[in-house]
């Protein structure tokens, strides 16, 4: 009996281990499942958002278009940037965004209303420089007399006394174009009218337009003709128009339909144009040859202004105005330096005094001497023939 005890007491014993045991991993398992669960979910999940992700990529392309009219009851008109306008309803959601000229991306086939996009205003997003007071004026440009004389005439007359036109019975040049080389003070002309009329220059470089705005560049032309008449009196100074007014070529890709859009808004604003007097329109190039004629018939593009590098006088202009508040040593001969600088644009002679300044300042001397803007002059225009022939090099291959 007593045997028979110590036998069931051991069984007991086992049981209870092999109970713990299983107890211990029926835990385990348990604890095991918990995180299988868990992560089942985070998987779910994860397959609903590549699902969701996957149906972004294969879902058609939305249609923009810019809010017209608010009928009110939660009805728009909207036209489209294909062309035609459209009747469309909203949801609430939308309705506090919603408001003429927002832009809407639509449905392509429904024409719903999927997304108000936030509106573009802002000038940097839309790649315009504005300055509201500018402050180049005539006495900083150099050896440009002529040029200055007709601008004046030109713009400033026009935007300061419109009245003398009608007097007379004449319409006011709508557009003035500048053409010349870089750097020979195109931007500065305009940036001195602008002043000189209070008005606020608004600068757009029409490469950048067409490059890093595509399919925008119209909608942007027309925003810029916008702010300028919120800023009135303003100036708009349109660079490197040639980017978007070369001649119409045969071929015709998307990417030639997107610069001609861009120019036909161009030419529908200034078409537009009524009452001048409170905004003033020029254009720089430096291809006159590849504008597309359209630009300059008249009541357009139609006083065409040349922007020349400078001569030995007027070099010695511009150099006298970027050495006004430098300290020379007294034998520098600014006339020297400009002949020397053959071909030198302005903002070449610009660059030629900065570079004497930096030698001075490299051998901690205070004044500059003629050996400073000798090597400045080397310098700088080896610089600008190396850059030239790279150009000619481009532009041959
Ligand atoms: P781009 O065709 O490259 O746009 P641009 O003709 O508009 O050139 P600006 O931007 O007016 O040239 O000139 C560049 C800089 O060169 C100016 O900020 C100015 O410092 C200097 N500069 C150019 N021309 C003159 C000038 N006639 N008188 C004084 N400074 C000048």
């Amino acid at each position: 009996m007593p045997q028979q005890d110590s036998e069931l007491s051991d069984m007991q014993k086992k049981f209870d281990v092999m109970e713990r045991n299983l107890t211990w991993e029926i835990r385990k398992l348990e604890k095991d499942k918990v995180l299988l669960e868990n992560e089942n979910l985070r998987l779910d999940r994860e397959v609903k958002s590549l699902k969701n992700e996957i149906s972004r990529y294969r879902a058609p392309p939305l249609v923009i278009a810019t809010v017209t009219e608010i009928l009110g009851n939660n009805e728009a008109v909207v036209k489209s940037s294909t062309g035609p306008s459209f009747l469309i309803r909203y949801s609430d959601k939308d309705a506090k965004k919603m408001e003429i000229d927002a832009r809407v991306a639509l449905n392509q086939q429904t024409f719903a209303i999927v997304d108000v996009i936030s509106s573009e205003k802002d000038p940097n997003v839309a790649g315009m420089e504005v300055d509201e007071k500018p402050d180049i004026s005539y006495d900083s440009i150099g050896g440009l007399s002529e040029q200055v004389k007709e601008t004046i005439e030109t713009v400033e007359l026009p935007l300061k006394n419109p009245e003398i036109f009608k007097d007379v019975g004449i319409t006011p040049p709508k557009g003035v174009l500048f053409y010349g080389p870089p750097g020979t003070g195109k931007t500065l002309l305009a940036k001195a009218v602008a002043k000189e009329t209070n008005a606020t220059f608004i600068k757009i470089v029409a490469s950048e337009f067409v490059k890093k705005y595509i399919g925008e560049g119209s909608r942007l032309v027309r925003e810029v003709f916008q702010l300028a008449k919120e800023k009135a009196p303003s100036i708009i100074f349109i660079d490197e128009i040639d980017a978007i007014a070369g001649k119409r070529l045969q071929s015709s890709t998307s990417g030639d339909r997107e610069v001609q859009r861009t120019l036909m808004q161009l030419l529908a604003e200034m078409d537009g144009f009524e009452s001048r007097g409170n905004i003033g329109i020029i254009a720089a190039t430096n291809r006159p040859d590849i504008l597309d004629p359209a630009l300059l018939r008249p009541g357009r593009f139609d006083r065409i202004i040349e922007v020349p590098v400078p001569d030995d006088e007027g070099k010695v202009e511009i150099l006298k105005i970027h050495t006004k508040n430098m300290s020379l040593e007294a034998n520098v001969n600014l006339k020297e330096i400009a002949l020397k600088a053959k071909g030198a644009s302005g903002a070449d002679l610009k660059a030629i005094c900065t570079e004497a300044g930096m030698f001075a300042i490299r051998e901690e001397r205070s004044k500059i001497s003629v050996d400073d803007f000798n090597e400045a002059v080397e310098k700088i225009m080896n610089k600008t023939s190396k850059q030239q022939e790279k150009q000619e090099t481009v532009m041959f291959v």
